[in-house]
């Protein structure tokens, strides 16, 4: 999978994309992303990419002529499935959509910035507008790393264990059960019995059983099917 990350700060992705899963996954070359400096393609002296708004009032507007002529040269270059803007009036971002995008080649995920992207970049180059939740950002980054983490995760190969995404919260509309590790007691606090009894069946039938205890009581939105 290919992922184009468009930004005025992308310094701000460096540590976190060079360590842990994304970083392995970038080694595997199981996603290759590249982070692009809006600013570079600004064309007036000043290196300007935002203006005032139209009809006044307080914030800044990212112009569309930087962000149009990165967008026009990397479409030159590759057939994208999607061009998300990460904006907080988008589709409210979910395991679901992580689990779409993340069937994709090559995605445009572009961070807004001060008061969001002129309008005509939104109704002419982007085609999809995902939120990561009902709250204000400074930026877009935030979410776009936010959108990265939750796709790369889930691309083949990328989990040394290949079963371990999908036991994760949010598949199958469940909350994943409680997990516990060495020591089977601390402080007294013992470890579930039937999580050292060695009997497979019944310990998958006890962590169906919290799983669903766990998303009756702390999810009750979720649909059960
Ligand atoms: N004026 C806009 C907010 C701009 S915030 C409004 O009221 O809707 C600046 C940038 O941060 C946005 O352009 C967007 O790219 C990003 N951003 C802020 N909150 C976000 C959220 N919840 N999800 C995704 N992106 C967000």
């Amino acid at each position: 999978m290919h992922i184009d990350i468009l930004t005025l700060f992308p310094a701000m992705f460096q540590g976190f994309f060079s360590e842990s899963i994304i970083s392995r996954a970038v080694e595997k070359r199981a996603v290759e992303i590249v982070l692009h400096d809006i600013r570079e393609y600004s064309t007036d002296k000043h290196r300007s990419v935002d203006d005032y708004p139209y009809g006044g009032g307080a914030g800044m507007v990212m112009q569309i002529d930087p962000i149009a002529r990165l967008i026009d040269k990397l479409k030159s270059e590759r057939q994208y499935d999607e061009i998300i803007y990460m904006s907080p009036d988008g589709f409210s971002f979910n395991q679901q959509e992580a689990n779409r995008l993340s069937l994709h080649q090559n995605i445009i995920l572009l961070c807004g910035h001060y008061k969001g992207v002129d309008q005509r970049i939104r109704d002419h180059y982007v085609t999809r507008e995902i939120s990561i939740g009902d709250y204000v950002l400074s930026g877009g980054e935030l979410a776009a790393a936010v959108v990265t983490d939750a796709v790369v995760r889930v691309l083949p190969g990328v989990i040394g264990d290949e079963t371990s995404a999908l036991t994760d919260s949010f598949q199958d509309n469940l909350l994943a059960p409680p997990v516990y590790t060495r020591p089977a007691s601390y402080r007294g606090w013992k470890v579930p019995p039937v999580l050292m009894s060695g009997n497979q069946s019944a310990i998958d039938q006890w962590r169906e059983e919290q799983a669903l205890e766990r998303t009756r009581r702390l999810r009750p939105d979720l649909p059960e099917d």
